[in-house]
């Protein structure tokens, strides 16, 4: 079952048809199906059934409060990367106890209200980090659960940007580096080591780097039980991919069977931070062609929404599938799909084979729902698009279209 289909040649959104949306709520527009997030939420979290289990959405994926409150109702806990998260998680009436906080670059600021709060651990990436979490707990009275990011060096197999878990990426600590600061965690002040983390990367689309990460997790788990450390929590991080083109990602239910196999009898709980799996195909991006333009080498179809609305496609090389809201059934050709912006990084598609679309015609970028809306910016000055969410014969805005007013009300100082 899903949730964004065609019925008579118009795509709807579980009962609601996307032209409808559009005359009420305009172009771009963000569309997000519930039943879809659910769905895919149930399915992953279920798939852990076996195990003791903690699924914590990953905020920056699609952070809109209503999807984290209803997310949260489902008892979703929430990894959150920054301070703005956790005052999003926490407005969102997430239990800071199903709360964990990653990132490389947490400021004292962040680290405080996190410790105000009562989130369940901190996911440290440096020696430096371990140091001012104990700093700082200590100074206000706090005690800090953590977690070490340990990096173990396993190839995700994944887009550049997004392999997070080789010796050369920014995150976590090395085997070497983790051991030497689980040993510092231990004499320091305020802090109890509970957890070990890692999160390898995104998109990934096949099982193997799992397991070899969680392979290399216990033996470095064993380590520290005889060195007298006995790590309960294993926090695997997200980064199961879904299908955007032609990808057959592990469906959760294999990834679920593989963790049970590895992990169950040992006494761990597990913590899963899954993100796009969950967010990726419960949305898309709908804008409205403006132009259509040959040139002596290509042929263009120019809409309204741009790189500041979807930056995947600029960012990453990656492909969404583009499709008519109402398909006439044309014969295709190749263009470019391409928004306002004044840079030739800024495409949706390209070398793309569409139907002959015309002005006023609208298009639905698929797969649009993660690092879509939470990745967008304002370059150019373009107000940021609505966020409109779907549930069977209704549809709710969930976040208005920014106005031109939006764009200066920071500036608008009175010195
Ligand atoms: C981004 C991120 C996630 C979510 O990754 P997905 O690929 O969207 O599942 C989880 N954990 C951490 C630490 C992250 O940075």
């Amino acid at each position: 079952m899903h949730h964004f289909t065609y019925r008579d040649n118009e795509l709807f959104v579980e009962n609601v048809a996307v032209q409808e949306l559009v005359a009420t709520y305009g172009t771009p527009l963000y569309i997000y199906s519930k039943a879809t997030f659910q769905r895919h939420f149930t399915a992953f979290d279920s798939a852990f059934g076996a195990l003791p289990h903690l699924t914590c959405y990953s905020v920056k994926a699609c952070s809109n409060m209503h999807i984290l409150r209803f997310l949260g109702k489902m008892g979703a806990g929430m990894d959150i990367v920054s301070g703005g998260e956790l005052f999003r998680a926490l407005r969102a009436g997430i239990q800071p106890a199903k709360i964990v906080y990653s990132g490389v670059g947490k400021t004292r600021t962040e680290i405080l209200q996190a410790l105000e709060a009562g989130i369940l651990m901190f996911n440290v990436e440096s020696m430096g980090e371990l140091e001012k979490i104990s700093e700082v707990a200590n100074q206000t009275g706090h005690t800090a659960n953590v977690a070490l990011r340990i990096n173990p060096d396993v190839d995700p197999h994944t887009h550049p940007y997004i392999s997070t878990g080789l010796k050369e990426n920014k995150f976590g600590l090395d085997m070497e580096q983790s051991y030497a600061a689980y040993m510092r965690a231990m004499e320091l002040p305020a802090i109890t080591p509970m957890g070990i983390d890692c999160h390898i990367g995104s998109q990934l689309t096949s099982l193997s780097p799992f397991r070899e990460a969680v392979e290399k997790i216990l033996l470095f788990r064993e380590k520290l039980c005889s060195a007298g450390l006995c790590i309960d929590y294993i926090d695997l991080g997200g980064g199961l991919g879904i299908p955007y083109d032609t990808e057959e990602p592990p469906h959760p239910q294999e990834f679920g069977k593989l963790l049970t196999d590895m992990l169950s009898g040992l006494g761990i709980t597990l913590i899963l931070e899954p993100g796009r799996v969950i967010a990726g195909n419960a949305g898309i991006l709908v804008t409205k062609v403006q132009y259509t333009k040959k040139t002596a080498t290509k042929e263009f179809v120019i809409v309204d929404a741009a790189m500041n609305d979807l930056i995947r496609p600029s960012l990453y090389q990656s492909h969404h599938h583009i499709a008519e809201v109402s398909p006439r059934g044309r014969a295709k050709h190749t263009v470019d799909v391409v928004g306002p912006i004044c840079e030739s990084g800024d495409f949706l598609a390209r070398d793309r084979l569409m139907p002959a679309v015309e002005p006023r015609e609208l298009l639905a970028v698929f797969s649009a729902g993660a690092y879509g809306f939470t990745m967008s910016s304002q370059y150019n000055s373009r107000p940021r698009a609505a966020e409109v969410l779907v549930r069977g014969d209704t549809a709710h805005l969930i976040r208005r279209r920014e106005t031109y007013e939006d764009l200066i009300a920071p500036e608008e100082t009175r010195s």
